[in-house]
């Protein structure tokens, strides 16, 4: 007879508490340690494009988090200063083509779907894992406050600062991109009404580009703003900045965004930090999920999406090989990593072309993104439906 397997996952974050409940509905017994003590409403907005709401359609919770997102008709791209549009990218159709539609959601909103959804898992706040340890046929977790946590797997969901990742293969510091961006948050309801803030929209300049995108239902505005910089390099969530920092910086831009920024009442500032690709995730019976493994640029907006993907395909791969857990892993592994590689590099390609400093190169590119959208096989913008079309469920069947 099968043994059920005990499961201790690292953070609480996207990926751990997606890995949590699909190992709950596979029978699975799971702890989940995570470092904060209550979850709260730091982050902001997410993308969630058509392959993450496949992967919650797996998850059984795809119908609550499209009741707490946004889904609008396009994406409008525009250009930094006349606000010209280059290209609308129709999100609306994205449903028929891809099956499933594009949400854009707050972080929060969709951690609360994931939690409520869990009913046997063992959640613990204020648990902080300092270090693992492989055994025999185990893993041992330890908490900063002296106890332990012994598993069949543990699996290091703590994200790009992963202290999983650093005990398993040694220290090695996530990579700064030379980006830098401001996150802030506006109540749709206050903003003026010559604003077009209801599709998403994406401003694209000479070294930064600016997202806003409405979440929770339409009634918050997600605001983000790129730069090329390296006068800062923190990695936070939670460093707060003045709003005459974003003033300075896009000085010159389209007077819609410069008058959109002064409604958010808080703005964060965030360097931003990838990591090469890797080919190993997992020694022994310690493995790595979400941004632990394939810390990505936001730029294809696919961070919260691989971490989905990766629950679903880690859970299915436990339950196969239930009783051969070192296989499990190895198949989670192999399956996992060819896909995520591409997604941290191609985000790292649309830093460099979304930021493009010379006329002519914004000029050519923009011709490119208009061309796509009237004539091209793959009419997404950033030609991701190699991204969008995956099916986790079906790969999994
Ligand atoms: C507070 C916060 C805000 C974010 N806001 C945004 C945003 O606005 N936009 C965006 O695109 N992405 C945001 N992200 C990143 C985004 O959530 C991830 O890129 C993506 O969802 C992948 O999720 P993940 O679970 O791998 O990592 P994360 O979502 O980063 O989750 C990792 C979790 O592990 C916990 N943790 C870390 N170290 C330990 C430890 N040693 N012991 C126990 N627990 C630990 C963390 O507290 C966190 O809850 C945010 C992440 C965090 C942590």
């Amino acid at each position: 007879m099968r043994r059920v397997p005990r499961i201790a996952i690292v953070g609480g974050g996207v990926g751990g508490l997606a890995t949590a409940l699909a190992l709950e509905r596979r029978g699975a017994e799971i702890v989940v340690c995570e470092q904060s003590p209550a979850f709260n409403e730091i982050g902001a907005g997410l993308n969630l494009s058509p392959n993450a709401l496949m992967a919650l359609r797996v998850l059984g919770v795809e119908d609550q988090v499209v009741a707490l997102g946004s889904e609008s008709d396009f994406l409008v791209i525009r250009s930094w200063k006349s606000g010209r549009i280059i290209s609308r990218m129709r999100r609306g159709a994205f449903r028929q083509q891809f099956g499933a539609p594009n949400l854009t959601v707050h972080r929060a909103d969709l951690l609360d779907v994931l939690c409520g959804a869990l009913k046997t898992v063992d959640l613990r706040f204020g648990a902080r894992c300092i270090a693992v340890e492989q055994c025999d046929r185990s893993g041992v977790a330890r908490l900063a406050d002296g106890s332990e946590i012994e598993a069949d797997i543990i699996v290091g969901a703590d994200g790009i600062h992963s202290v999983v990742r650093k005990t398993l293969f040694g220290p090695d510091a996530p990579r700064f991109t030379g980006c830098i961006c401001w996150r802030g948050m506006a109540a749709a309801r206050a903003l003026p009404r010559d604003i077009a803030v209801a599709e998403g929209a994406m401003w694209m300049g000479p070294h930064g580009h600016v997202v806003h995108y409405p979440v929770r239902r339409g009634e918050l505005i997600n605001i983000v703003a790129h730069f090329d910089s390296d006068s800062w390099t923190e990695e936070s969530w939670t460093r707060e900045c003045d709003v005459s920092e974003l003033t300075t910086t896009y000085a010159g831009w389209h007077s819609d965004l410069l008058r959109l920024y002064p409604y958010s009442a808080r703005w964060y500032k965030w360097a931003l930090y990838d990591r090469d690709p890797v080919e190993r995730w997992s020694k022994g019976r310690v493995t790595l999920l979400g941004d632990s493994a394939h810390a990505m640029l936001p730029y294809l907006g696919q961070g919260a999406a691989m971490a989905l993907e990766d629950a679903c395909v880690l859970s299915a791969a436990i339950a196969r090989h239930a009783n051969d857990l070192d296989e499990a892993l190895l198949t989670y592994e192999r399956a996992r990593t060819p896909r995520a590689r591409a997604a941290v590099l191609g985000s790292r390609e649309r830093a460099r072309e979304n930021h493009l400093a010379s006329p002519w190169s914004r000029l050519k590119r923009d011709v490119k993104f208009a061309f796509r959208e009237r004539f091209g096989r793959d009419k997404t913008a950033f030609q991701t439906a190699w991204l969008y079309g995956y099916d986790v469920g079906r790969e999994l069947r």
